[in-house]
């Protein structure tokens, strides 16, 4: 793994054992989908262990979700977001984001058009947020075997995360772009992703 970039090691579908044995090989960063799944798995595993959560998120599951994640990084909509720090605002904790920016071609309807999230911060929308810091930038490439259209798809992203620099310099822990999985990480990486997401290289394929 090259220095400075972090793994996700992303378990959906796949039981506690196999969790396990990759926390005894030292891994502490999970990623799951699926809140019902997270929340049967969070008890069954050591608590050192922190959780990312990296899929479609529906606002009426916000609630289960809020205090058993390191890090959201799958947030697609203003309204989630906003959602979302209401109800961390709630519960008195502070909940870690990553907006989802979507670029490639069909895969996943999900996601902040650039655009939209150049505007978000263009207008400083995240001054009023309360109880939810916006860590970054997380995104997907297309899935394809046309390593430019890959590549091109993750230099996007990686420009996304800078012009938000540029927009607002000023922002505090902007610094995680997540992006890259099984088959593209390396890709990902030398696009300059610092956290990739990494479930069939590592637990093999999922059974649905
Ligand atoms: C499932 C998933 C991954 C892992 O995909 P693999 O191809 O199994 O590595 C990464 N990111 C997201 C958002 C996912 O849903």
């Amino acid at each position: 793994m090259p220095e400075g970039v972090r793994l996700v090691a992303v378990s959906k579908f796949h039981p506690v054992e196999a969790l396990r044995q990759a926390y005894d090989a030292g891994q502490r960063l999970f990623g799951e989908s699926r809140v019902q799944e997270l929340l049967q798995k969070i008890p069954q595993m050591p608590d050192d262990v922190q959780w990312h959560f990296i899929g479609h998120l529906q606002t009426n599951k916000v609630h289960q979700l809020i205090g058993r994640t390191a890090l959201i990084e799958s947030v697609d909509t203003e309204r989630l977001l906003n959602f979302i720090d209401r109800k961390s605002e709630e519960a008195g904790v502070v909940t870690r984001v990553l907006l989802q920016v979507h670029v490639a071609r069909e895969e996943t309807k999900f996601g902040f058009l650039p655009e939209e999230i150049f505007d978000y911060f263009r207008a400083r929308k995240f001054e009023s947020l309360q109880a939810t810091h916006i860590c970054g930038i997380m995104g997907m490439a297309s899935n394809s075997d046309d390593k430019q259209l890959v590549e091109h798809d993750f230099m996007r992203i990686r420009e996304v995360y800078d012009e938000v620099l540029r927009i607002a310099p000023d922002l505090r822990g902007f610094d995680i772009l997540s992006m890259g999985m099984s088959g593209d990480w390396p890709l990902a990486v030398s696009q300059g992703s610092n956290l990739i997401r990494v479930g069939t290289a590592i637990f093999g394929n999922r059974e649905y």
